[in-house]
């Protein structure tokens, strides 16, 4: 069994934008900027926006972030959004999720402008992911895909089974194991809550790509040795035992499963730090315009 280290992977590939970044901004291109929207005091999203400021910083990124409390009303949003759409220093925005009930999230997505849209998130862009055109990907599909092909992991031809179809996540991650490309050419079965007898699928994959949010579901008996798993899942367990009063567990059983697969991905340390390096490469190619160019 292989360990994947996406905390090392996503070290390597962190350094590497790093330098496009220092000769892009020295052969006179504008240093890439990302605005993060905040609305209300959620302590986690509070911590994931600190830290992509934190990595646009230590990048040689500019960043800005506009707060707002939980009543913001949706028109201030909105409005706020078109602005930043029109802002020409800008060159990515993204709207933490989850937000206020009484905010809809489809309308914030949408307005956003699809050259600025660095999430990957609106329709635009996940259409153009759907019919194989440049695009952005969302961060954690981007994770997932950099981590196969970063190990050389074969695809092609095998049988790829996602479990778990969120558009953030589960149907991006089959979009792009079934596309004509390497990391792809996968023949992708999508599981979800209404699968019956989901185990006869993962018991036929090559590749299991785990992304529903519940703990330790996918046991040993549910998967075929030599078996890919990708463990995308992240839950908060409480443990006494730690520090921090909690632990984080992924969808697999690691300890049972891992002796079975050829690769595993461990949670955390996996999938997790690769999608900080998804919006970090996202940003930089709004900067170059390398997907929306200026005529279109
Ligand atoms: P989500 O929006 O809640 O979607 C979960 C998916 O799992 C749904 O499609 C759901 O099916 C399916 N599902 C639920 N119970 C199931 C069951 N018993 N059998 C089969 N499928 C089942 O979650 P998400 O946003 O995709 O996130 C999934 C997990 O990944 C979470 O633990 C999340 O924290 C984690 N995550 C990690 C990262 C990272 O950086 N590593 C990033 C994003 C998410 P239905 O569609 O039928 O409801």
């Amino acid at each position: 069994m292989q360990l994947i280290d996406g905390k090392s992977v996503s070290e390597e590939l962190r350094k590497n934008i790093q330098q496009d970044v220092s000769l892009w901004v020295a052969s006179g291109g504008k240093k890439p900027h990302l605005c993060a929207i905040l609305v209300g005091d959620d302590g986690a999203s509070h911590t994931y926006v600190a830290a992509k400021i934190k990595d646009c910083e230590a990048i040689g990124f500019k960043s800005s972030l506009y707060q707002f409390a939980s009543n913001v009303t949706e028109e201030k949003l909105i409005q706020t959004i078109e602005e930043i759409n029109q802002n020409p220093d800008i060159d990515g925005l993204i709207v933490q999720l989850p937000l206020p009930k009484h905010i809809s999230v489809d309308r914030v997505t949408q307005t956003i402008a699809p050259e600025k849209d660095v999430d990957g998130f609106h329709p635009q862009n996940v259409g153009r992911l759907s019919i194989g055109l440049p695009t952005y990907v969302s961060a954690t599909p981007f994770g997932i895909i950099k981590l196969l092909e970063y190990y050389g992991i074969e695809t092609a031809g095998k049988h790829c089974v996602v479990l778990g179809r969120s558009n953030i996540v589960g149907t991006p991650a089959a979009i792009l194991m079934s596309r004509n490309v390497y990391p792809g050419n996968a023949t992708v079965t999508i599981c979800h809550s209404k699968t019956d007898n989901l185990e006869q699928y993962t018991l036929q994959a090559d590749i299991i790509i785990a992304a529903i949010g519940i703990p330790e579901f996918l046991k040993a008996d549910m998967v075929k040795p030599g078996a890919v798993v990708i463990d995308v899942g992240i839950t908060r367990i409480n443990d006494a035992s730690k520090k921090s009063g909690f632990r984080l567990v992924g969808d697999v059983d690691y300890e049972a499963v891992a002796p079975l697969c050829s690769y595993i991905t461990p949670v955390p340390g996996g999938v997790g730090p690769m999608t900080r390096i998804g919006l970090l490469t996202n940003t930089l190619k709004a900067a170059r315009k390398e997907i929306y160019t200026n005529s279109k």
